[in-house]
Formats: structure tokens, sequence, C-alpha cells
């Protein structure tokens, strides 16, 4: 991979903490995993945990798992899954090992009897709400409860039984004996196991009794030998517990390191609002191009260098902030700027018609590729007397530094020639149906013997020549920088941006269709576009991924959103 993360210099608190503790010899390895709950598509905030869990290990030639974390039976599926791990692959990673915590069942129930017998957890017949009551809050302490003194046999007796079936769904639940009044909650007799008759996707009806989060994650970690569990800011509270669990066990304690979530203006990564808006339709699926889900940005046409770039770019921090989308839009630009062959594509055209060209005549121009990439070499378009333009690049009327097509004026064909606009056809309404231009046949591109001068270039096709393409036009999702807070009363459905999809009709130079489905390409002066799998022989079809330049914070600037 030629990634920024090769070339990064200074490192980072978690690299940081990593060498202390191998100076130490706390560790002697540094073993990481990245543990998806297989509830949902993996998102841009998942990359960033990716990129680093992957990057981390393979620094320091450990080892890196995949994990499912997949304690919750109700919300999880085969098909997240199978999602992830296409995801990961994508993005360039691939795993040691592949792990579910689901495996650790068995081991997991025997280290949970191991507490009972020791007199550190206990079963507990609180009700869901009267757990909660007794829980205290921030600022009062917890109470005992009042099954907290069973003896260890009695608790063993009733463990069995919780899973065996004996008791109705929320009945019981075991818990870690710790501290009613620690300031910190989680360590309040955290629940340990709860009571849930449901069908899990890998063990079936075999449990009917799950563990809980906390009891299963550090223990995992544990099992996998992992030297550095790497997680986000909401667990350093419940760090002290991850602690507890691996002491009171005796067994391998992972050292677990918390950073802040990636989070982006604009858009909403939580799997919750991703599930809503998949489920209710407001999108065409988790791989829609204008989901911020990893398949979203495959489909969408990013490539999986430009989304590790970006992390890198962002680094890890440990407070919470909001990055600017317009970073990993330009981190994409960037990327496509190198590899991205050029095309000529007119979006919204108007005729133009070469009054001086031989009737019947074809001449083919040539064109370079991708002037970053001189070896991808040159292509051949060919030219006409019968051409479309941008409707937006001819004006009748036009300020000096308009400095594309106007009355009276000269612009250069990319790739073509010189031309002289002398004359314009409307329609009734006043609308400009033809532009008649002249051709300066000295002007070539290539071949220019003119010494003639022009300011401006603008691109073309060849009407008859055209490959007629279906283009959608993706913009953001939402409208506003924070859709995740909005006013009272309002969701961020209310800020759906009612344009973030429109199709239109695209004419391209014939060379396109030699593209296959994920092929990015430079529409020249318009943006990057990628071709889209619903392409079939009929019908090509293509989704922009970014303009070249941004829009929207010109458009912030008059102060338009909104
Ligand atoms: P969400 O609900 O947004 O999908 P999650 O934390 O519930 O987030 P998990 O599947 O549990 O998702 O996360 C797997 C790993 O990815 C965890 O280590 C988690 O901390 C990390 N992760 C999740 N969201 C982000 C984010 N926005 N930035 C960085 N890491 C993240
Ligand atoms: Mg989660």
């Amino acid at each position: 991979m030629n990634d920024k993360e090769t070339k990064r210099e200074t490192k980072n608190f978690i690299e940081q903490a990593i060498e202390a503790d191998l100076r130490d010899g706390r560790f002697q390895d540094v073993n990481t995993r990245f543990p998806p709950e297989p509830n949902g598509y993996l998102h841009i905030g998942h990359a960033k945990s990716i990129c680093l869990n992957f990057g981390l290990a393979k620094s320091h030639a450990g080892k890196c798992n995949l994990r499912f974390d997949d304690t919750n039976p109700v919300k999880e599926d085969n098909e997240y899954v199978e999602a992830i791990k296409e995801d990961i692959k994508w993005l360039g990673f691939d795993w040691d090992s592949l792990h579910y915590a689901s495996d650790y069942f068995d081991q997991l129930y025997l280290w949970a009897e191991k507490l009972i017998e020791s007199g550190d957890a206990y079963v507990c017949d609180l009700s869901a709400e009267e757990m909660r009551e007794y829980r205290g809050t921030l600022t009062e302490p917890g109470r005992n409860s009042p099954y907290r003194d069973r003896k260890p046999e009695e608790n063993l007796e009733l463990f069995q039984r919780m899973k065996a079936g004996d008791f109705p769904d929320g009945a019981k639940s075991l818990r870690a004996k710790i501290e009613m009044t620690s300031p910190n909650i989680n360590m309040r007799d955290p629940v340990m196991y709860r009571i849930l008759r449901a069908n899990h996707h890998r063990t079936g009806d075999t449990w009917c009794i799950y563990p809980t989060y906390d009891w299963t994650h550090g223990q995992s970690d544990s099992i996998e030998n992992i030297s550095f569990s790497i997680c986000t800011l909401e667990f350093e509270n419940h760090r002290p517990l991850y602690n507890w669990f691996c002491q009171k066990l005796g067994i391998h304690h992972p050292r677990q390191i918390e950073f802040a979530k990636l989070k982006l203006s604009s858009l909403l990564v939580g799997k919750r609002f991703m599930l809503r808006l998949v489920k209710e339709g407001h999108v065409n699926g988790w791989d829609d191009p204008r989901m911020p889900t990893l398949s979203g940005y495959r489909r969408r046409g990013y490539t999986p260098e430009s989304i590790r770039n970006f992390c890198t770019d962002v680094g890890v921090a440990k407070f919470n902030s909001t990055i600017d989308i317009i970073r990993l839009e330009n981190s994409v630009r960037e990327h496509l700027n190198k590899i991205a062959p050029r095309r000529m594509v007119v979006l919204d055209p108007v005729k133009l018609t070469i009054t001086n060209w031989p009737e019947g005549k074809v001449d083919h121009t040539d064109a370079i590729n991708n002037p970053e990439q001189p070896e991808d070499g040159r292509r051949s378009v060919p030219f006409s007397g019968t051409l479309l333009i941008e409707r937006d690049d001819f004006k009748e009327e036009a300020p000096r530094k308009f400095f594309r097509l106007k009355k009276g004026g000269s612009v250069r064909l990319r790739a073509g020639y010189i031309i002289d606009c002398h004359d314009v056809i409307k329609d009734a309404d006043g609308n400009i149906t033809e532009i008649l231009c002249t051709y300066d046949p000295e002007t070539r591109s290539g071949s220019d013997t003119s010494g003639r001068k022009v300011k401006g270039t603008i691109h073309w096709v060849s009407k008859e020549h055209a490959e007629e393409i279906e283009v959608r036009l993706y913009d953001r999702l939402f409208t506003t920088e924070n859709p995740g807070a909005s006013e009272e009363g309002k969701s961020y459905l209310d800020c759906l941006n009612p344009e973030s999809l429109t199709t239109v009709t695209g004419y391209a130079e014939p060379e396109i269709r030699n593209h296959d489905v994920g092929q990015q390409i430079q529409y020249e002066r318009i943006g990057y576009f990628v071709v889209d799998q619903d392409t079939t022989a009929e019908q090509m079809v293509m989704n922009r991924i970014v303009p070249l330049r941004d829009t929207w914070g010109k458009m912030e600037a008059k102060g338009k959103t909104n």
C-alpha cells in the first residue's frame, strides 16, 4: 500500500502508549482486533477504527483479528456478517483470524461459574426497572440488591437453572458483585447475563441466557491474546470493569485504550439512523451512493486509498470534534486526479454547428488520457460538423471576463480547433437552439500553426458519435451541517436534501463505452464519475462521485443553503 500511513512520522498518543508498554515489557506483541457488532453495515467511522487497528498491528509486525461482537441476537444477522467482511477486504485489509464472541459462550459460562464460586457474582431477581432504581444516579450512590448476599451454592444452582430455561425472560440476571456506591455507575454490580429467548444467528436456540457486552468483550480479547484493545471514548468508563473482570479471573489482561469517534459534518453514521433511512425507503438500500456506509462509498466511486488517506489525515484524537466533510471529498478528488482517465461528456447540451466544416467529414483528434499520468497514453475523439457543448459555456452577451464562448467571440475546443461564433438560432420563446460557428483549420490541437491565442477551452462531443448515458447526480443527503442535532420536534428526516439525487442524460465521447463497472472517470471540467452496476448492454449508468470543486462551500458563503 502506498499510503500516507507509511509516510507519517509523528506518533499519536496510542502509538506512544503502545511503545511505552513494549519498552516496559508489559507486552511483547502488538495484537489488535476490529470488533464490529453485526447489526448493520460498516460506515466511514468504522473505517477509521479499521485503519487504526489493522495499521497498528501491521506497523509492529503483530496480528489483527476480526471479531464479530455478536451478543445481542435480536438485532444481528448473517447478512451483516458477510457485508462487513466484504467491506474490510475492499478497504484493503485482511484479518489474521476470524472470530465470533459467540464462539466463547461456553468459556464465558464457565468463567461466570468461577466468579460465582469465588463470591464475585450473584443471581439477582430484581426486574430491570427495580434494578435501575437501586442503581442510583450520577449524584446518588446505589443501594445493595436484596439478593446480593445469596450464598455461592445457591447462586450456582440458580445460574444453572437460568441456563436450563427454568425462568422466564427477564426474571433473573447474573451480576458482578463489586460496589453499589462506586462513583462509576458501571461498577455498581453490572449485569453479566440476562435471560432472553431469542434465536441467535450462529448459536440458534442453544442459549436462553446471553452475556452482556461488558462480560464478553475483555474476556474475548484475552482469549485471542490481544494486547491492545482499542475502542471509542464511550467505553472509557467501562475500563475499570474491563480490568476488574480480567483481574478476578486471573487471565491474560489486555490494555484498553480509547480514542474519539470520527464525526463528519453533514453526515449521520450511527447504525440506528442508517437502518431507519434504509427501512423507510429514504435511500435505496445500505449501498445507496448517498449513504455514509463503506458499501455506499464503494458504489459512489470512492477508492479505498482515498478513504485510508483521509483516516490518516484526520489522525486519532482523545476528544470529540467534527471533521469537515470537505476533507473526505478532497481526499477522493486528490486520488482520482492521479488515476482517473479524462473523458469529455456534456450534461446540459446545446447544439453547435460548424458552418465551414466539409459535409460528412469526420476528423479523429487526439487527446491525452490523463495529463497526470502520461504513460496512460492517448485516445482519439471523433470530431464532426455538429457538436454538443454545455449550455452554460455559451452566452450571447457576456461580460468581459467570460472566457468561454460568446457571440462574436472565440474559444478552443479541447483536443480540437479554435472556433469563432458568428450567430445563434433561437426558438419562438427566445431560447437558443443552435450556435453557429466557423472553425480555423490552422488551429488543430497538436499541430497548431496559426499562432492564435484564446483565453478559454471548453469540452464538446460530436453529436452523431455521442453515447447517451444515464448520469445520476448525487449530492449530500442532508442539507444541514449537523443533521443529528435538529431543532425541537424535528428529526434528521426533516433535513433530507430533496435534491440529493437528480438524473440527467449525458452525451459522452464514444470511448466511454470501454469502461467497466467500478471504473472512475473525470468528466473534463465537470467532476469525477463512476460506472454504476446498473449498467446494461443497452444503457450505461454512471454516478457522480464529486464535482471537480466544492460547490457547497460556495453556496454557504452566499447564504444559499438551508
Ligand atoms: P454505530 O452504532 O455508529 O455503528 P458502534 O460503536 O455501535 O457504532 P460497532 O459495530 O460496535 O459500532 O463498532 C465496531 C468498532 O468500530 C468499535 O471498536 C467502535 O468503537 C468502532 N467505531 C464505531 N463507530 C466509530 C466512529 N464513528 N469512529 C471511530 N470508530 C468507530
Ligand atoms: Mg453498537
